[in-house]
């Protein structure tokens, strides 16, 4: 095998496995590798908005279990209301299919994927980068860290100081098929059983993925919590089979930089997650094709990492800010969120095309606002 990529990706998740596709696709010599042997679990609710769909170059319909027709939204199980937009506002994928045929993808744009294969250490000199692996060392002119919320890459380089994070849990849940049923094609929000964030529960083709996100990064009781939730839901409580894992979230911002002179971060490894959901994969996606184009670009003596953070921010940060912001004013106003927000049909319905990507966090947090505004004027 050739020692020397253009590029070495760390991490084959969808940031990293779409960045190498995309490199690939250019005719840029790319090497993805991954520590885990694919196809791999990943902890997550798995529900993508529909731009990420359309936003892929090709076909990803195979990975996609169950179109979301709507959402309840919950305060502490028994308060809910019940939202059915005109379009679906999503997806549910299981991440082990979607990621692996995203990794397949890029393979057969001529990505040589090593799984089972950890980066150790990079040596990153003016004019190139050596990646040190468990199987040997190999040469890159650039490297992408695509190596999720816990970046080695990002602590190699010291970005991961100025990331802060939240933590999610989650859970695949095999419950009997009368209750499975009565959850339907709906994603269940609950924003009154974890501080500073929200339970979920979401259908899959076969089961439910359930879990909980909380921007507190600090939260030794959150699975307690959620068993505590199973307990008290009757859709959850008698499951069959569960079991459960963990993982920090980034809580994304516009941030200084998004890596050093030869090294791009992209999706959670860049701390580019909505804070607001704990939503990564749309962001893993779009901040796969600003590195990727940004190293395009490079090659042609275009740009360098001051570029590519620029765009991140321009494209991505100013929206994760406003996110952040939402997510300030919402869960630390819960009851006022709930009562005003959530049960306000014309903000729930902003929040619908935020999440469909018809606007984006900017343009919901004024039109939001404007209207909660209204609201509380009018008594
Ligand atoms: C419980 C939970 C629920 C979530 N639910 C949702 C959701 O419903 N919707 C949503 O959009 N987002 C959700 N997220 C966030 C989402 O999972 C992430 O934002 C997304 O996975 C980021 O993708 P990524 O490619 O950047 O990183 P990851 O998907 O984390 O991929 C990183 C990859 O790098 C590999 N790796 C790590 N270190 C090394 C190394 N040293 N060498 C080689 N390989 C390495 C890992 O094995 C992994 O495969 C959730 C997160 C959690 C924790």
């Amino acid at each position: 095998m050739m020692d020397h990529f253009d590029v070495a990706v760390v991490g084959a998740g969808p940031a990293g496995g779409y960045c190498a596709y995309l490199l690939a696709k250019k005719g840029l010599s790319v090497l993805l590798l991954e520590k885990d042997r694919l196809t791999r679990y990943k902890a997550c609710g798995g529900g993508i908005p529909s731009k990420v769909v359309s936003n892929i170059e090709f076909d990803v319909s195979e990975a996609l279990e169950v179109r979301t027709e709507g959402a309840y939204i919950a305060y502490d199980i028994d308060d809910f209301i019940t939202i059915a937009p005109e379009n679906s506002v999503g997806w549910m994928v299981m991440r082990d299919r979607f990621d692996s045929l995203i990794v397949n993808e890029a393979g057969k744009k001529g990505v040589t994927v090593l799984e089972g294969t950890e980066m150790r250490g990079i040596e990153e000199t003016p004019s190139r980068c050596t990646v040190r692996t468990n199987h040997g060392s190999f040469h890159a002119s650039f490297v992408v860290g695509a190596d999720g919320a816990n970046s080695t890459v990002a602590k190699i380089i010291d970005h991961s100081r100025s990331i802060r994070k939240g933590i999610a849990i989650s859970a695949e849940i095999y419950v009997p098929d009368k209750k499975f049923e009565k959850q339907g094609p709906y994603s269940t929000f609950d924003f009154g059983v974890v501080p500073k964030g929200y339970a979920w529960i979401f259908p899959k083709s076969d089961h439910l993925s359930i879990g909980m996100y909380s921007m507190l990064w600090s939260m030794p009781d959150i699975r307690k919590r959620l068993f505590d939730y199973i307990e008290k839901n009757p859709i959850l409580r008698d499951y069959e089979s569960i079991s459960v894992h963990g993982h920090p979230i980034p809580l994304g911002r516009s941030r200084k930089s998004y890596g050093s002179n030869r090294i791009y971060l992209v999706g959670d490894a860049g701390g580019i997650t909505d804070p607001f959901f704990g939503e990564g994969i749309y962001f893993a996606i779009e901040s796969a094709k600003i590195a990727a184009k940004s190293i395009i670009d490079r090659l042609v003596e275009y740009g360098n990492i001051k570029t590519y953070t620029k765009d991140i921010n321009e494209k991505l940060g100013r929206d994760l800010d406003y996110s952040y912001l939402m997510a300030r004013f919402f869960y630390y106003n819960l009851r006022l969120s709930f009562s005003h927000i959530v049960r306000n049909t014309h903000i729930n319905s902003i929040f619908t095309k935020l999440i469909r990507g018809d606007i984006g966090h900017k343009q919901c947090f004024y039109r939001s606002m404007v209207r909660l505004v209204t609201c509380l004027s009018r008594g």
